[in-house]
């Protein structure tokens, strides 16, 4: 199970993607659980503003240190609480990952090794971003969904929490779908048919009506290599490497 705790300034945009679906499915049967802070709600400023202006100039504004701290530090409570109401005292530092496009970039190999943990907290940036030093005082994770810049790190955070859940043992229905598909062994997933057999003129490969499963999976492997070494030639260079040909 992996509980996910974002830290945010749109906390209903974040829920109500996420529990739609597949994920959502996973949280109402208890294989993941997801929780929201709302950043404004713990600022001490009395109009409950949440920014200032950077110090030095520059455009924009960036979120203040204090509301980003100390909401953090009520979802640590919650896990400290949960795990002393479970009776396992647990002094592990929890991973808090700021979705930032100054991370490395987010892959599937990350979205498996995360889902190991029991607990995550994910800070999501608006304006500018956020004061450097509570991110220095936070933060164990930086991590970026891509090569451009976003508005805010709703997106990025659902991205992740998505990627990450569906890797939880129990969420998805055919645990086999997350290990065959595109990422797994450096290769993307082969091409795949539904009935009719005939769409548009257009027959399904005969091999796949064949019920011969060896030279099905055999088919599969090499249009997956087919495939990948069209659409991703950097990926492609990296199954050579690990299955050179004797
Ligand atoms: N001034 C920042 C910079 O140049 O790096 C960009 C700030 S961006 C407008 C606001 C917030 O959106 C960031 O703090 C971050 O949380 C999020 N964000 C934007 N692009 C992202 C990306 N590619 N990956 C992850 N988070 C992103």
């Amino acid at each position: 199970m992996t509980n996910f705790h974002i830290l945010t300034l749109f906390p209903d945009m974040v829920l109500q993607g996420l529990r739609e679906s597949i994920i959502g499915r996973a949280e109402k049967a208890g294989f993941i659980s997801l929780e929201a802070l709302n950043i404004r709600d713990y600022t001490q400023d009395k109009h409950k503003k949440v920014d200032d202006y950077p110090y030095g100039g520059g455009a924009g504004m960036l979120m203040q240190a204090q509301p980003v701290y100390d909401a953090y530090l009520e979802a640590e409570r919650r896990i400290t609480e949960r795990k002393m109401r479970e009776a396992r005292p647990d002094k592990r530092r929890n991973r808090v990952i700021y979705v930032t496009p100054q991370g490395c970039v987010f892959h599937q190999e990350m979205a498996r090794e995360l889902a190991e943990e029991e607990d995550l907290i994910f800070l999501c940036g608006h304006y500018e971003g956020i004061d450097e030093r509570v991110l220095q005082t936070i933060v164990t994770d930086y991590v970026s969904i891509g090569d451009y810049v976003l508005t805010g790190g709703e997106l990025p955070a659902m991205v992740m929490v998505d990627a990450i859940a569906r890797m939880v043992p129990g969420v998805l229905t055919n645990q086999d779908s997350g290990e065959t598909e595109s990422f797994s062994d450096h290769l993307l997933e082969y091409p795949q048919y539904t009935r009719p057999e005939i769409w548009n003129g257009q027959a399904v490969p005969p091999i796949l009506l064949s019920g011969d499963h060896a030279k099905v999976d055999a088919w599969r492997l090499e249009m997956a290599k087919e495939r990948t070494r069209e659409r991703r030639p950097d990926l492609y260079a990296a199954y050579e490497r690990e299955h050179p040909v004797k």
